[in-house]
This record gives structure tokens, sequence and C-alpha cells, in this order.
């Protein structure tokens, strides 16, 4: 059944986005009473009826509350060294897919940035979650931020996450080991960096905020992975693959 994120739930009728009116009328070619899923992008899911559909606009009215709950227990976020191109694509597409809650671009001294207009890529990055959100059955659309800067991230990422910082030269801390003594975080952070890699200043700074610097094996993963294989093996971890 195809599935629709309503722009707003009132009285029994859900709303949807003049796009997704065009979508159902002329690709769908929907008709009237034809059944849908309809979720808030907050929590809940509902099999829902067409009642009213043209060029602008789709009505729907809700017939029945299906929510179950597919959101993982944690919050994942990815926090990736803004990389060239269109790497930070499939992070977003399949991070998306694993249950990560937001993702930002971050800017550390190895980014290497051409044009200005490459720090704003999070409009085209939030369209990939919103697709990837439908496709893969979430109730909630993670959040594209706007790029930060990796002083201020490491600052002010809340104390009481399990903030990560993956970190080649790390020869003591595994990622498991880590784990095994995170407890049980409401909030995780995933620091990755972009191609080159951080500075070991970079990571001596996020580590006197209390970030926690990980090895995660003797071969070296591209940026587009190590976020990717963080995640899955974190969520893993802490149960959220049930
Ligand atoms: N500095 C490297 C590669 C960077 S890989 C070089 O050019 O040789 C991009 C990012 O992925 C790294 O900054 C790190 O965050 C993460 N990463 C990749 N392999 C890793 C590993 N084996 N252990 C920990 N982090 C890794």
């Amino acid at each position: 059944m195809n599935r629709f994120f309503a722009e707003e739930i009132t009285d029994g009728k859900a709303y949807l986005s003049s796009e997704d009116a065009y979508h159902l009328k002329n690709v769908l070619r929907a008709r009237l009473q034809e059944r849908f899923e309809v979720c808030d992008g907050e929590s809940k899911e509902y099999i829902a009826s067409l009642v009213a559909l043209d060029k602008q606009s789709a009505v729907l009215e809700i017939l029945e509350d299906v929510t179950v709950e597919r959101e993982p227990k944690r919050d994942y976020y990815i926090c990736q060294g803004m990389p060239k191109g269109k790497k930070s694509d499939d992070v977003v597409r399949h991070g998306t897919e694993l249950g990560m809650r937001g993702f930002c671009h971050v800017i550390s001294q190895r980014v290497i940035v051409k044009n200005p207009g490459d720090y704003d890529k999070s409009d085209r990055l939030q369209r990939i979650a919103d697709e990837a959100a439908k496709q893969s059955k979430r109730i909630r659309i993670p959040k594209v931020m706007d790029a930060i800067k990796l002083e201020e991230l490491v600052r002010s990422a809340p104390k009481d996450a399990l903030r990560i910082i993956a970190w080649e030269e790390e020869t003591e801390l595994s990622l498991k080991k880590c784990l095994d003594a995170a407890g049980d975080p409401k909030e995780v952070y995933i620091l990755v960096g972009p191609e080159g890699g951080f500075e070991r200043d970079e990571v001596e700074l996020a580590k006197s905020y209390g970030w926690q610097s990980v090895t995660l094996g003797k071969r070296i993963l591209r940026t587009e992975t190590a976020p990717l294989s963080m995640l899955s093996a974190v969520a893993y971890y802490l149960g959220d693959m049930e």
C-alpha cells in the first residue's frame, strides 16, 4: 500500500501536500475511496481512504490507527566531515533506513570545499531523507541540520549523550569496549572525518569535552562507509535491531 506523510491531520482528516496530490492524481491515478497509509511524521500511522482529490490537494479520511513502534529506542545522530561531491547522499539514505534521527555535515580542518555554496547541501539531503523515510516506513523523518564547525559540535553536543569520534589512529579503545562501558544512553552521536581524516588536535579537543575516540579495526574505511557501519554496529549492540 502506498504511504504518505500528511501535512496536517485534524478531525479525522489527513491533508497532503500539493506534490503528493499531483503524484496521486497523475502518477498513481488514484480513485476516490482508495486506501492508503498515512502518517503524521511524528508518531502515528493510519489507514485512510481518499475522499477528495484535485491537482492541488488531496484529503483522506482516517479509518484506522495502525501505529507500530518502528522507531529505535534511542536517537542516533551522524555527524560527517563534509566530503566532496555527493558522497553524503548514500549516508543520509542508508542512515535513514537504519534509524538515524539526524544528520549534519561538519566543517573540520581537512574539509575541502571549493564553492561556498557547497556548505549548503542540507535542502537536497533533506529531500533524500524524506524519500528514504517513506520507503523504509519510518514514522519520523530524520532531520538534516545545517553544517556545523567541529569545535562547535564537540562543545555543544549534550554531555549525557554517548559521543563517539572514529579515529584510525586510536590504539586503545575499540567500538566494542566503548559500548561495553556505555550504559543506557538516550542519544548517540557518531562523528567521522572527511576523506582526509581528522587532525590529532581535533580529536584531542573532542576528547577534552568528553567524546571517546574509537578504532574501527585495522582497515581504513571510506568516509561514507564508516558512519553506516558504526550506526549498524551501535544500533545492534544497544538492541535497536530487534
Ligand atoms: N586519514 C585517512 C582516511 C580517513 S577515512 C587517510 O586518508 O588515510 C575517513 C574517516 O573514517 C576517518 O576520519 C575516521 O573518522 C573514519 N575511519 C575510517 N577507518 C577507520 C578506522 N579503521 N578506525 C576508526 N575510524 C576510521
